[in-house]
């Protein structure tokens, strides 16, 4: 339990539902840890409350909040400044409160997408040198898109995205146009029913990643990959789900020989860490919260 006193700064957590969160449970540890004197609070706020809500970050001088459903996608017109991914990706999860140089916050309020820099930060803690390579990703949702963004400003040099023809499937083909002109990755968008292609551009590609909610509850016992000859042995294979632990699609990878195979649990400790670092300036120890939070 953290000594709570008149100058413990407030960090928020802006969402509805959001009850369930484990993220206060992650950034307080953290605080505590490094020495910084705050906490975070989870707070009910849906996008009617939201304009008000942000405007409370600048009156109570707070650090700043995360951001999450449904206000990601719209936070951004209450904001002074957004950062070029979360732009490109039309998603902020992170708000920071930056600060001038004696270290006191401005109210000046910039938007982040800790989530894109949380998965390929969990690639780079595997040793993984992903620039230049070849990518397939499924999905076109708040995950895919940030993954993919953030990506392709860093480096993927070819991504091919995979979706069912669902709502989000127009979203998928706005940010392969928006990948196509604003960085050097080369992206295209397949309807996820042409397996003859995925399972062509899987076996030419580096990574592959799921970023879908399939192997997840009420998924849990599907996979998007027919069959464990999609993946060769030597691809690096990730699924953004990290209940369960393993999913049927990372199953069936191992079965084909596959030795770098990740859940999603790295993305999420990463986005929690790079939002603390925002916030506060400072790193965490990624080694004590992973043995802290079981991962
Ligand atoms: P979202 O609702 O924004 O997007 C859902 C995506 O899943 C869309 O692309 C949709 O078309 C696809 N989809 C839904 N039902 C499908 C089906 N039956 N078959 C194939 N595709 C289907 O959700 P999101 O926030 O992008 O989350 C996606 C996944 O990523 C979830 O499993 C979530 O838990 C996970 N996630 C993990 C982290 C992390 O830190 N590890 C962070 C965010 C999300």
């Amino acid at each position: 339990m953290p000594n709570i006193t008149g100058h413990t700064e407030l960090v928020g957590l802006m969402a509805y539902p959001i009850r369930h969160s484990q993220s206060p449970t992650t950034h307080n540890l953290a605080y505590d840890k490094i020495g910084v004197d705050a906490i975070q609070l989870a707070f009910e706020v849906d996008n009617d409350s939201l304009k008000d809500a942000v405007q409370s970050i600048r009156a109570l001088k707070m650090l700043g909040s995360n951001i999450s459903m449904p206000n990601k996608t719209v936070v951004h017109q209450y904001l002074d400044d957004v950062d070029e991914a979360a732009r490109l990706c039309g998603a902020i999860n992170t708000v920071v409160n930056t600060r001038d140089a004696d270290g006191n916050v401005t109210g000046f309020l910039k938007g982040y997408n800790t989530d894109g820099m949380g998965y390929w930060q969990a690639m780079k803690e595997e040793g993984i040198d992903f620039k230049g390579m070849k990518m397939v990703l499924i999905g076109t949702g708040g995950a895919a898109t940030a993954i993919a963004v953030r990506g392709a400003l860093d480096g993927i040099a070819e991504l091919h995205i995979f979706n069912i023809k669902d709502k989000f499937y127009a979203r998928g083909e706005e940010i392969v146009d928006n990948i196509n002109q604003n960085t050097s990755c080369k992206a295209d968008m397949h309807d996820l029913d042409d397996k003859a292609l995925l399972k062509e551009l899987m076996g030419q590609a580096d990574l592959f990643c799921d970023a879908t909610g399939v192997g997840m509850h009420p998924l849990e016992d599907l996979s998007n990959i027919p069959d464990p000859s999609y993946f060769r042995p030597d691809l690096i294979v990730t699924d953004t789900v990290y209940a369960p632990r393993e999913t049927v699609m990372m199953k069936q990878a191992k079965e084909a020989g596959c030795a770098k195979v990740y859940n999603g649990m790295g993305m999420m400790l990463f986005q929690a860490l790079i939002a603390i670092e925002l916030y506060t300036g400072k790193s965490t120890p990624v080694d004590y919260m992973k043995e802290k939070l079981g991962i």
